[in-house]
């Protein structure tokens, strides 16, 4: 949610160098690796398919054939593909399964098949359990904080002080409330 897709510049692949090729989703941008399949998507466009189920609709049914083959103990870290900085890895949202390496500032990379995985996560209401989980661990149960929070699961972080570090701060806070309105306004 820092970053510019005003001219996006030619980027490589972060598991095997191929150039990756920029096609979009709806409003969502994502950059495939022609060869390992593998998915780069920035932060801006991984909020949008968050809150929006049409495009999670869109990413299509994991493959079957190509299991996600990272796991948090095995895959090497990889390098973000916007400042090349060794990324964090994690399981998204704590409760997916989903493993993911995040650069906080550039966006998410997702191994082959990986993206389609979450997207099931995310239509099967993932974030609404991941948010009840939150709630019940949550001591002190505070509306803000879990807001803070749902924004920081986007941004490879659980805690919210890394809200406030982001420079499009009111980008962020206008997110949460679109995300709140999604999981909980209209069902
Ligand atoms: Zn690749
Ligand atoms: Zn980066």
């Amino acid at each position: 949610m820092c970053t510019s897709r005003i001219f996006p510049l030619p980027k490589a692949c972060p598991r095997c160098t191929t150039a990756l090729v920029t096609g979009a989703v709806g409003e969502a941008f994502l950059d495939e690796c022609p060869s390992c399949h593998g998915i780069w998507v920035d932060a801006q466009s991984l909020e949008k398919i968050v809150a929006d189920p049409e495009l999670q609709a869109a990413l299509g049914e994991p493959s079957a054939a190509s299991p996600a083959r990272s796991s948090l103990a095995t895959a090497r870290y990889v390098a973000c593909p916007s400042c090349a900085q060794i990324m964090n890895r994690m399981n998204f949202a704590r409760i997916s399964k989903v493993i993911v390496d995040v650069c906080r500032a550039h966006g998410t990379w997702f191994d082959a098949n990986e993206l389609a995985q979450l997207s099931v996560f995310l239509r099967e209401g993932g974030m609404a359990k991941w948010q009840k989980r939150h709630e019940e661990e949550s001591a002190q149960g505070r509306r803000d904080a879990h807001a803070a929070n749902v924004a920081a699961v986007i941004n490879g972080e659980h805690a919210s002080p890394e809200i406030e570090r982001c420079r499009d701060y009111s980008h962020a806070a206008d997110f949460v409330m679109q995300l709140a309105f999604a999981l909980f306004g209209r069902r």
